[in-house]
């Protein structure tokens, strides 16, 4: 039988692992409980949707493969700007720019000669298209639809959805479908656009919050009624399923480029000496060299304000999976969270960075970017060979674990990534344990 391997990702975008509950989602809950679970997977650095994207693909750190926020800062020769990664346009732009997209292999170029790799995405265009940027395999997203070589699909292999539960409805039925076919690739990931999509826009833990994870939930169910077919009929499925980071109650929106304008650290709102790309609950800090005196003024401002929980610098980027040499005068800024709950009993609260390109007030919303308790914890089940059923894990696991374990499983070299597979690592992991884990979710 031809692929008689392969490996399935499910991401449900955004979703807590303490907010995986039996009443919301009840796969979910018993697919935990089941197969592996990692009890301290982390999100990425900043925790952002198009940068997980890029990391999950690659197997490395921003540091490594080069796309370092949902907002970048480029030079390019007219000064320093801060693009929208989502945009559809970014790619072509970094490409045109850097005069590559991302610095390392994907996954899909990685298994093009092997089977093959597809995505279906309901976010936003960028965090498709860096997942696979160089058409090694199928990218299926509402912005337009692209085979091998970036090769546009405009007949009925579109995908024209919205996000939110309908589309990922849709789009769920059609990743079922592609499954299914004989020529189905050895990689196929399905990015739901929930709970994220409704969590930017409503209280966690609130009645739509929790409905749009319970359609995730649903979404879920229906592709294991799929990887069940499959494996009855002998194949050896990789089943993942994940979230990229969690979110954390807005409760402070600051104008960091205003605030830096009012020290006299930076001439206006709009200028561009000094270029703050917003992620959220942080942001990346770019000093023009003309101005580069004042680099030791500006971290020290950023230390002494109440919102900030900590701004790093050159070598101490290496400890955000940042690289020191491309950041050059670029400083990372990471804005103060703290326990406080919600009016729905759901821990955890940020400040963020306001985004001039994006005026929404979240205030009491959800939002992720940085390293706040709860952002920085995405689940993650694995069930398939080599993940022992029943069992909870308690060593690291990261995103950039996702592609070397793919690779594994599948009998390819997985070198050069900053991850390794999650297989050679869990026999050796002391803390496993083979129990139920209906306790562990209800502890939280
Ligand atoms: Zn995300």
């Amino acid at each position: 039988m031809k692929n008689i391997k392969r490996c399935i990702l499910i991401m449900c975008d955004s979703l807590r692992r303490d907010l995986i509950l039996p009443d919301s989602s009840p796969t979910l809950t018993a697919l935990a409980n089941n197969a592996s679970w990692f009890a301290n997977a982390r999100a990425v650095f900043p925790s952002t949707t198009r940068v997980s994207s890029a990391s999950i693909a690659t197997g490395c750190h921003p540091g490594r493969h080069g796309l370092l926020g949902n907002k970048m800062i480029t030079e390019d020769g007219k000064g320093l700007r801060c693009h929208n990664v989502g945009e559809p346009v970014f790619r072509d732009h970094l490409q045109r720019v850097t005069g590559r997209t991302l610095r390392v292999p994907t996954l899909a170029q990685r298994v093009a000669a092997h089977g093959g790799a597809c995505i279906m995405s309901n976010v936003s265009a960028g965090a498709a298209y860096f997942n696979d940027p160089d058409g090694f395999g199928e990218v299926f997203h509402s912005a337009g639809s692209y085979g091998p070589g970036r090769e546009p699909y405009l007949d009925e292999r579109a995908l024209p959805i919205k996000s939110g539960c309908i589309g990922d409805t849709e789009m769920t039925a059609r990743f079922c479908k592609k499954l299914l076919e004989p020529d189905a690739p050895v990689i196929a990931t399905l990015w739901l656009s929930e709970p994220d999509h409704s969590g930017h826009g409503h209280p966690l833990g609130s009645p739509a919050h929790f409905a749009a994870i319970a359609n995730a939930n649903a979404c879920v169910a229906r592709v294991l009624d799929v990887v069940d077919q499959l494996r009855g009929r002998g194949e050896d499925v990789l089943l993942m399923v994940a979230s990229d980071h969690g979110m954390e109650t807005v409760i402070n929106e600051i104008d960091v480029g205003q605030a830096l304008v009012d020290a006299g650290l930076k001439a206006a709102a709009d200028s561009d000496d000094v270029v703050i790309a917003p992620n959220g609950s942080s942001c990346m800090v770019a000093i023009d060299p003309r101005v580069g005196f004042l680099h030791s003024a500006i971290v020290e401002f950023f230390n002494h304000q109440p919102w900030c929980a900590a701004v790093y610098e050159k070598q101490a980027l290496t400890q955000l999976g940042l690289s020191p040499e491309d950041a050059g005068n670029t400083l990372a800024v990471v804005m103060q969270s703290y326990e406080q709950a919600n009016e729905f009993g759901i821990p955890g609260s940020t400040c963020i960075v306001a985004d001039a390109q994006d005026p929404k007030n979240y205030n009491g919303f959800g939002q992720h970017g940085g390293l706040g308790n709860y952002e920085q914890a995405p689940f993650l089940i694995v069930q398939g060979s080599g993940f022992p059923t029943q069992s909870t894990h308690y060593g690291p696991a990261s995103l950039v674990d996702f592609a070397p374990t793919f690779l594994h499983h599948l009998g390819l070299p997985c070198t050069d990534m900053d991850g390794s597979p999650l297989q050679l690592r869990i026999g050796a992991d002391d803390h496993s344990a083979s129990r139920s884990r209906l306790s562990c979710i209800a502890a939280h």
